[in-house]
């Protein structure tokens, strides 16, 4: 049978899935469902089952509006925030053109250029951890992407190397925000003041609905147009909708809250892991990412006591490393015994 040939060697994400008691290894939310999000799917009405969404998705767009500010025409919705990157990739380049990737960052941007026919150029982080602009300009590359905070090392990009980045980017610049509710502050105020970002977010980390699959992404309305036309018009269902309406509009105290005990949890987390005389780097995510030898061996020996944590091997200018994503400190509490048991 003929295939597409350049396929052939692409592989599945798929990270280590095993049951474990307590798991801090994927970034989501580890409170818990937001309750008016779990009361819209109790009452969801049959008809969100059995007729289709309505296309674009214009309720979860004005609900969007009211939380962002921004215009229903400078946003766009998918199926979770991958889906937007992948569609924002088959949108603003041809294939055989080039993107531009920090080095390390979100895994998935190699899988999602290979499946768009793209090339790829991964760009080392600076030893500050922030982009390096001129290396990633140098690429050539048309789409120049950016995670901030980036996942998996938790720092952030400066705002003068990313508005750099923006002035002098020869395409579009995809800003990823997926972790910004647990950061200090967000540079989407760049879509209003340059033609060329494009930022995209998530319900599934701060709003705890990544089994819900939906994301959004924000931009100029000539940029938006664009993305739409790549992803089709259905791409979340309908109870995915109305909870992540429900979220928006009703559960923003219950969201806030929760990023801010995260962000008192990791403190305490960096902390625990500085006494053990590890070096976690400063974190605006939801998660500690603490490179060190022998990561991997730990997060075996941790897997076997019931925690499981991501680990990796081979980042460039790290190594290993273990990331941590942070929870109710029980479960925190449980990683550091792991841990320290592991270390021994
Ligand atoms: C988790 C994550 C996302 C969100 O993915 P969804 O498809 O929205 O669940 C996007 N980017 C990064 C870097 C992430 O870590």
């Amino acid at each position: 049978m003929r295939t597409r040939p350049s396929y052939r060697d692409i592989s599945l994400y798929s990270p280590p899935a095993v049951p474990c008691r307590v798991d801090l290894s994927d970034n989501t939310n580890l409170f818990g469902v937001p309750p008016a999000a779990e009361r819209a799917l109790r009452e969801a009405a049959s008809s969100l089952i059995t007729r289709y969404p309505i296309s674009y998705a214009p309720d979860l767009k004005q609900a969007l509006s009211q939380y962002t500010g921004f215009e229903p025409s400078w946003l766009t919705t998918g199926c979770g925030s991958d889906d937007l990157i992948d569609c924002a990739l088959r949108a603003f380049l041809e294939p055989g053109e080039r993107i531009a990737v920090p080095d390390p960052s979100f895994s998935m941007m190699s899988y999602f250029a290979r499946v768009n026919g793209l090339q790829f150029s991964p760009v080392p982080l600076r030893q500050d951890w922030d982009i390096d602009v001129e290396a990633m300009l140098a690429t050539g590359a048309r789409l120049l992407y950016v995670c901030s905070p980036n996942n998996p090392t938790s720092t952030v990009a400066s705002r003068a190397a990313l508005e750099r980045l923006v002035d002098a980017a020869p395409g579009i610049v995809l800003l990823d925000e997926a972790y910004t509710e647990f950061s200090r502050g967000s540079n989407v105020d760049l879509v209003r003041s340059r033609p060329n970002v494009l930022v995209t977010r998530t319900l599934s980390k701060a709003f705890g609905l990544a089994g819900m699959r939906v994301g959004y992404a924000i931009g100029r309305p000539e940029l938006v147009a664009e993305v739409e036309k790549a992803r089709g018009p259905y791409k979340h269902n309908g109870v995915a909708e109305r909870m992540a309406i429900a979220a928006l509009t009703e559960d923003l105290p219950w969201v806030k809250a929760h990023a801010g005990e995260v962000q008192a949890l990791r403190q305490r987390l960096v902390e625990a892991l500085e006494a053990m005389g590890l070096k976690p780097l400063p974190t605006e995510a939801n998660f500690v990412f603490v490179p060190f030898p022998g990561a991997i061996q730990v997060a075996a020996r941790m897997r076997e006591q019931g925690v499981n944590i991501r680990a990796f091997q081979g980042l460039t200018g790290v190594g290993e490393a273990l990331r941590i994503g942070c929870g109710p400190w029980p479960m925190m509490e449980a990683a550091l015994g792991a841990l320290r048991e592991a270390w021994r």
